[in-house]
C-alpha cells in the first residue's frame, strides 16, 4: 500500500461516517486515489469518481454555496442579495442538469435523476433561500463578522482534524459564535450533530485562543426559520470526551496495514449510492450491468485533495 496517505491524514466527521459505513468505500475515497503512479488508470478513475455527489446532497451544497457567495459580499462591507443567491443556486443546478454524469453518483450508477426532481430542488432551494434572507439573516447581520466557509484544521495531540465552518461572528459581549446552516430537518436526537459541533467549538478555542465559556455553536435550520437556532455550548469534560473519541478512532484508521484490511460492506441501498459502485467487485451487482464499465472522459483533468 502506498504510504503517502498517512502523511496527509486528517480526521473529519465525514471520514468517520464513511469508515463506519464501509471500509472499502473509505479505502477508495482516501487511499486508493494515491495508489500507483500519477497517471495510473485506476488511480485516476478513483479520483474522478470520488468527485461525484449524491443527489440528496445537491440541494444542501448549492444552498451553502449560494449563501456563501453573499456572505463574501457582507464580509467586505456590501449588502447581501437574495436574488444574487437564487441566481447562483439556479445556475449551478442548471449546469448539473445539463451534464449530470459529471456531477452525480446516481447517473454513474445507472439511476438517472428525472427532470421533476430538478424542479422540486429549484422550488425548495428558492424557499430555503427566502427563509434565510428574509428571516434568519436578520439575526446575524447585527453581529461582527469574523470568518466564513473555510476548510481549516487543528491538532488534537498528533492528529490533524479537519473542519469547515459556515460562519463565525462575534457578539458585543465578546462571545464568539460558530454557526452551521442546516438545510435538512432537525433530527430527533442531537447526538450526531453534537459531535460535529464539539469539533467546531474546539477549533474556535484553538484558532482564536479562547476558553470554552467564550465560544458557543449554533445549528441554524433553514427549514424552520421561526425556531431559535439550537445552541450548543460545551463543558471541558465533553470536549475531553470528544478529543478521546477522535484520537481513538484516528488510531484505528491509521493502524491498517494492507489493502485487505478494508473490508466491503455491500448493502443494496448504500452501494447504489456509492461513488465507487462501478469499480467495486462487491457493490457492482447492485447496479445495472451497462453502468459497470464507464471510462473516464479523456479530457478529464482532476487532482486529488489532501482531505
Ligand atoms: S459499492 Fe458498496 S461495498 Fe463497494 S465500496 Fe461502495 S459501499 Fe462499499
Amino acid at each position: 500500500m502506498n504510504e503517502y496517505w498517512r502523511t496527509v491524514f486528517g480526521w473529519s466527521k465525514s471520514r468517520q461516517d464513511i469508515w463506519n459505513t464501509c471500509k472499502l468505500q473509505y479505502y477508495y475515497t482516501y487511499i486508493g486515489k494515491w495508489e500507483g503512479w500519477k497517471d495510473d488508470l485506476t488511480r485516476r478513475k478513483l479520483q474522478w469518481l470520488g468527485k461525484k455527489t449524491k443527489w440528496d446532497f445537491v440541494k444542501g451544497q448549492l444552498a451553502h454555496e449560494a449563501i456563501e457567495s453573499q456572505i463574501n459580499q457582507w464580509a467586505i462591507g456590501r449588502d447581501v442579495s437574495k436574488e444574487g443567491a437564487k441566481n447562483l443556486f439556479n445556475l449551478r443546478l442548471r449546469k448539473i442538469q445539463e451534464s449530470p454524469r459529471d456531477f452525480l453518483i446516481e447517473e454513474m450508477n445507472g439511476d438517472p435523476i428525472p427532470s421533476e426532481k430538478y424542479d422540486e430542488v429549484r422550488k425548495d432551494g428558492s424557499e430555503l433561500l427566502d427563509s434565510f434572507f428574509d428571516i434568519i439573516w436578520k439575526n446575524y447581520e447585527i453581529h461582527k463578522y469574523v470568518k466564513h466557509e473555510d476548510f481549516d484544521s487543528f491538532q488534537i495531540g498528533d492528529v490533524k482534524v479537519w473542519v469547515k465552518v459556515d460562519l463565525v461572528t462575534k457578539l458585543k459581549t465578546g462571545e464568539t459564535i460558530v454557526t452551521d446552516w442546516k438545510t435538512g430537518n432537525p433530527p430527533d436526537r442531537e447526538t450526531e450533530d453534537r459531535q460535529q459541533v464539539l469539533g467546531y467549538i474546539l477549533w474556535a478555542m484553538k484558532k482564536f485562543g479562547l476558553d470554552a465559556a467564550q465560544v458557543r455553536a449554533e445549528l441554524c435550520y433553514l427549514r424552520v426559520p421561526g425556531d431559535r437556532p439550537r445552541i450548543v455550548s460545551a463543558t471541558m469534560n465533553q470536549l475531553k470526551e470528544f478529543e478521546d473519541y477522535v484520537t481513538t478512532n484516528a488510531k484505528v484508521m491509521l493502524d491498517v496495514k494492507f489493502e485487505s484490511d478494508f473490508l466491503p460492506n455491500p448493502l443494496d441501498k448504500e452501494c447504489q449510492r456509492c461513488a465507487f459502485a462501478t469499480v467495486c467487485p462487491d457493490g457492482s451487482s447492485f447496479i445495472p450491468k451497462e453502468a459497470r464499465d464507464t471510462p473516464i472522459p479523456p479530457n478529464w483533468i482532476g487532482r486529488p485533495t489532501n482531505d
